[in-house]
């Protein structure tokens, strides 16, 4: 019976994790589509996905955007030609995160910067 409840809840640990996954994939499609078609974003008319993902903290959607601004992969229409999104968009996601290895900013977490500076 132990071994049943175990494989049990390691198959809801597994479904719980791919869910987040398919989560996070959905919202980062919504921000694409959505800045696709938006210059700027109108909260009354963003994805649900998105409205639950936005960063209020100014300071730090200011420094990623800095930090992609200076980047030498931001194309002239704000696209990040390694990851493809649009980045005064996607730098206001608190999933988002640069694609470079190591990043050069990070997903967000309430209190803490979470930004490294520019190289
Ligand atoms: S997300 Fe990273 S690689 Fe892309 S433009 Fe911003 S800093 Fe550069």
């Amino acid at each position: 019976m132990a071994f049943k409840l175990f494989i049990v809840d390691w198959l809801i640990e597994v479904l719980r994790s791919i869910s987040i996954y398919f989560l996070n994939h959905k919202a980062y499609l919504e921000v694409d589509l959505y800045s696709e078609q938006n210059e700027e974003i109108d909260m009354r008319k963003i994805p649900t996905m998105m409205k639950k993902n936005i960063i209020y903290d100014k300071e730090v959607v200011q420094k990623r955007w800095d930090i992609c601004s200076s980047c030498k992969y931001l194309t002239e229409g704000n696209r990040c030609s390694v990851c493809k999104c649009y980045m005064q968009t996607k730098t206001k996601m608190a999933f988002a995160r640069c694609p470079l290895n190591p990043p050069k900013w990070n997903i967000y977490k309430p209190g803490v910067l979470n930004v490294k500076s520019a190289n």
